[in-house]
C-alpha cells in the first residue's frame, strides 16, 4: 500500500480532531501537556535560561496548539516553518516561546517549579491531572495523537499508535489506555517505545474517544466492505480470525507479565520465565513459534506455550 494512502486516513483523522472546539479549561491544559510531551523541546542556556519550542508536521495541529497556548495560558508563541530538502520538502511548523512564556507554560503544566531565588528546576514527575478526569484523559490522548500519533488505513490493517519520546510518556499513555479499558500493546522501534492498539474495535473505539466521529463512520464502512470481501474468501477469513485470536491471547499473556512486574517485579521469576516475559512483552504480534525462534537459545513452540502458561498461572495466583 502506498505510503500516502496510509497518511491520508491518519491525516483525515487529524484534520477532524483539530477542528473540535477547544473544550473545557482543564482539557485545554491536558492538550497543551500532551503536545508539550510529544512535540516540545526544552532548551537550556547559560544562566539557567530555559525556553520551549515545538515542532509539528500537521498544520492544523500547529494552529490548534497556537490557539490553546493563547487562550488557556495567554502565551504568544512565534510561529514559523522550516522546509527540509532532505525530507522531500516536508514542512515542519515551529512554535517558539520566549523565556517568560516558557516559564509560565512549564509552571502551569507542573513540569517545573521555582526555588526561593526564582531559579526554575524541571520536575522529573509526570503531571498528574490528565489521569484523573475522564474528559482530560480523552483530551490528552487526542493531543498526543496529533503530536506523535498515526494510524494505518483500515483498508490495509487495524493499527493506531503513539510514538513515545521517553519511557515516562509511554507509561502515561499505557495507563490512560488501561483506564479507558483499551489496554495498549507496546514495543520498541528504533530505540523508542511505540504504544499501539491493534484490534478493529479498539482502533474505532479510540477514534470515538478522541472525538473523530466522522472517521469512525469512514472506518466502519471500510470494515464492513472488508468483511464482505473476506467472507468471499474463506481462507482469508480464517487467517483473519486466527490472527485476531492470537492477538487476544498475546494481550492476555502481556497483561499477566505486566501484573507480575507491577506487583512483585519480574526479577522474582526464575531466569527462564523472566526472559520469556521480556520477549513476550516486546513482541506482541509474534506467534508462539516465532517467539520460540526469538529466544536465545531457541525454544520449541510447546516449550514457549508451557512457559507462557506458567506466567499466566503465576499472575492469577498473585491475589
Ligand atoms: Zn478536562
Amino acid at each position: 500500500m502506498p505510503r500516502d494512502q496510509n497518511q491520508s486516513f491518519s491525516g483525515g483523522v487529524k484534520d477532524e480532531l483539530v477542528r473540535l472546539p477547544l473544550g473545557k479549561s482543564c482539557c485545554q491544559l491536558s492538550e497543551i501537556g500532551a503536545l508539550t510531551r510529544t512535540s516540545g523541546n526544552l532548551h537550556f542556556r547559560s544562566g539557567g535560561v530555559l525556553t520551549v519550542t515545538y515542532r509539528l508536521e500537521h498544520t492544523g495541529a500547529a494552529r490548534r496548539l497556537f490557539q490553546l497556548l493563547k487562550t488557556r495560558l495567554q502565551v504568544s508563541p512565534v510561529l514559523h516553518y522550516t522546509q527540509s530538502p532532505r525530507l522531500g520538502g516536508r514542512r515542519t511548523w515551529v512554535l517558539s516561546l520566549d523565556e517568560a512564556d516558557s516559564r509560565a507554560l512549564l509552571i502551569a503544566l507542573h513540569m517545573a517549579e521555582t526555588d526561593e531565588n526564582g531559579r526554575m528546576t524541571i520536575r522529573r514527575t509526570v503531571p498528574r491531572h490528565p489521569l484523573t478526569r475522564q474528559c482530560c484523559r480523552r483530551a490528552f490522548l487526542r493531543a498526543a495523537f496529533l503530536g506523535a500519533g498515526t494510524m494505518s488505513n483500515p483498508e490495509k490493517s487495524y493499527h493506531l499508535e503513539w510514538r513515545a519520546e521517553d519511557d515516562r510518556l509511554a507509561d502515561t499513555l499505557r495507563q490512560l489506555l488501561e483506564r479507558s479499558e483499551m489496554p495498549g500493546l507496546s514495543y520498541q522501534r528504533k530505540g523508542k517505545t511505540v504504544v499501539c492498539l491493534k484490534r478493529a474495535e479498539q482502533v474505532s473505539g479510540m477514534l470515538a474517544l478522541m472525538g473523530a466521529h466522522g472517521s469512525v463512520l469512514k472506518m466502519e464502512n471500510i470494515r464492513v466492505n472488508r468483511q464482505t470481501r473476506l467472507r468471499a474468501n474463506r481462507a482469508a477469513n480464517c487467517d483473519e480470525h486466527n490472527s485476531e485470536r492470537m492477538l487476544d491471547a498475546s494481550q492476555k499473556q502481556i497483561q499477566a507479565c505486566r501484573d507480575i512486574s507491577l506487583r512483585v517485579g519480574l526479577f522474582t521469576l526464575p531466569p527462564a520465565l523472566r526472559e520469556m516475559a521480556r520477549v513476550r512483552m516486546e513482541n506482541p504480534s509474534l506467534s508462539l513459534a516465532e517467539l520460540g525462534a526469538a529466544m536465545d537459545p531457541p525454544l520449541s513452540k510447546s516449550a514457549v506455550n508451557h512457559r507462557l502458561r506458567r506466567l499466566t498461572e503465576i499472575a492469577e495466583n498473585l491475589e
